[in-house]
């Protein structure tokens, strides 16, 4: 009999383990749409529901810190501009560097700086040539994974850098996009969104 109950006692903890950690699906009722933003045809999202609950936005930084605390990092490099939101929390949380990649003329100091692709035309990203030591083993954080030529371009700065990119973390992954085959980097996202190509 005994022996039962702590088989049902195991299965339940198991199940309830399973639950809280792998689904992260309460946060998508904090992330709106918002139809054809900045330009017709864009599904944009947005979560300022998210930021205002602390709550929320604390789970939300928990569950990566718990996911990356046996990770090793060296820094958490947050791209421009929603990435500095969770990387920076992220970053005190964790008691780690946090390190900026902005886009092109942000930076005062000396940069290293990467062209790349977008949808409709083409976009620089900048990283000061000091910001990381090679070696490094870096995070890089962004609210969004869409087509993945920002963060594919930010690795890339890192990797020019010195730095190994141990993998790359978003809030959010718009499935559909090919971003994870375009990046080519160890990815994860706490919620992944269907949209049509
Ligand atoms: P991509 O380079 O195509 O992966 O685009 C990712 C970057 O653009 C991220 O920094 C996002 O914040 C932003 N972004 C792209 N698409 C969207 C969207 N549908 N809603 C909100 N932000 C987006």
């Amino acid at each position: 009999m005994q022996k039962i109950f702590l088989l049902f006692l195991a299965t339940l903890l198991s199940t309830h383990l399973t639950a809280t950690e792998l689904s992260h699906q309460w946060i998508e009722e904090y992330i709106a749409t918002v139809p054809d933003f900045p330009k017709v045809g864009i599904q944009f999202k947005c979560y300022p529901d998210l930021l205002k609950n602390p709550k929320a936005f604390r789970r939300v930084i928990q569950t990566f810190a718990d996911r990356y605390r046996g990770s090793n990092l060296d820094a958490i490099v947050g791209l421009d501009s929603r990435g500095f939101i969770f990387g920076t929390a992220l970053a005190y949380e964790m008691n780690l560097p946090f390190v900026m990649v902005r886009k092109a003329g942000k930076l005062p100091r000396r940069v290293e700086k990467i062209d790349y692709e977008l949808e409709y035309g083409k976009a620089s990203l900048e990283m000061e040539v000091d910001s990381i030591s090679p070696g490094n083993r870096i995070l890089i954080i962004d609210d969004l994974l869409a087509t993945g030529g920002t963060a594919a371009a930010a690795a890339k700065l890192v990797e020019r850098l010195g730095g190994e990119v141990v993998e790359v973390a978003c809030l959010i992954e718009l499935e559909g996009l090919h971003g994870r085959k375009n990046l080519k980097k160890p990815f994860y996202s706490l919620v992944s969104i269907e949209v049509d190509e």
